[in-house]
């Protein structure tokens, strides 16, 4: 059973004149195959920086800490050792892959991580499915990775992924930003597949309520000033969605 473990994890932002700020103050999260939990916090919180370290992002520093997933130093790996390794991170703000069809985007990765190309009908045919099952257009496999994708096809393009490459453990950073109720919907259906399976160890992040009506997490931790202030089950986020984050923001970090 595979588990992502987080242990006093700081970070701090590399930025632009060389200096160093301090963002995550210390993070403890362990994310188990089959477990989903939700990160939840306001605005600057520091709920990218925590995705953006487990994906090895050259702007983030780690100071103190540890992160492995079954065991293995997760920080000492390169970015493609982490995807290897069964970790599946889903950007905020994705990059375009340009000359990069999605089909064969896919098929690479998928390559890598399994050490060897996926069989061409049977490959064929499972990414056929999974569009269907998103409700995407064939089309949507020649286009290049991220160029000139609407929100909602690069929150579908993610969950195809997902769905496709079967990560052990996947961070999926406001994957609800920018949805429409329908593709919401189509989405969250799409994770609660990848759930379902109980091999996948899930770790949502959002600032909003309302992808936790479609996916129901097990844990709920709340984020505040770069570190976990309350956890508890999927009644903390009923809680947040009545009562905000107000409670949670001190002077330094005003509501946003
Ligand atoms: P969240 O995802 O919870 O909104 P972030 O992790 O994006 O929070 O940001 C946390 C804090 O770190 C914020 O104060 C933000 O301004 C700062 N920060 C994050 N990335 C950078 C960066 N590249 N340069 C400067 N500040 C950053
Ligand atoms: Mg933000
Ligand atoms: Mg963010």
């Amino acid at each position: 059973m595979s588990e992502l473990s987080i242990s006093n994890l700081q970070v701090s932002v590399k930025l632009p004149d060389g200096e160093l700020k301090p963002i995550l103050a210390g993070v403890d999260l362990t994310v188990r195959a089959g477990e989903t939990h939700a990160i939840m916090g306001p605005n600057g919180s520091g709920k990218s920086t925590l995705a953006y370290s487990i994906a090895g992002h050259p702007r983030y520093e780690v100071t103190g800490g540890t992160v492995t997933l079954d065991g293995q130093d997760v920080l000492a790996m390169t970015v493609d050792e982490r995807a290897r390794a069964g970790l599946f991170l889903a950007m905020q703000y994705p990059v375009e892959v340009p000359g990069v069809s999605v089909a064969n985007f896919l098929r690479t990765a998928k390559t890598a991580i399994d050490g060897q190309a996926p069989k061409l009908r049977t490959w064929a045919t499972e990414l056929r499915g999974a569009m269907e099952k998103l409700q995407m257009d064939p089309a949507f496999a020649q286009r290049n990775v991220n160029e000139g994708f609407s929100g909602g096809e690069k929150k579908r393009h993610e969950i195809m992924q997902l769905e496709l490459l079967k990560p052990k453990i996947a961070v999926l950073d406001e994957t609800d930003s920018g949805l429409d109720i329908d593709a919401l919907r189509i989405v969250s259906e799409g994770v609660n597949r990848v759930r379902s399976s109980g091999d996948t160890g899930l770790l949502l992040i959002t600032h909003y309520t309302r992808i936790l009506r479609y996916i129901k997490p097990d844990f709920v931790h709340v984020f505040a000033g770069g570190r976990i202030v309350e956890e508890g089950g999927p009644e903390l986020a009923e809680r947040l969605e009545d009562e905000g984050y107000q409670r949670y923001l001190t002077d330094a970090e005003p509501a946003s």
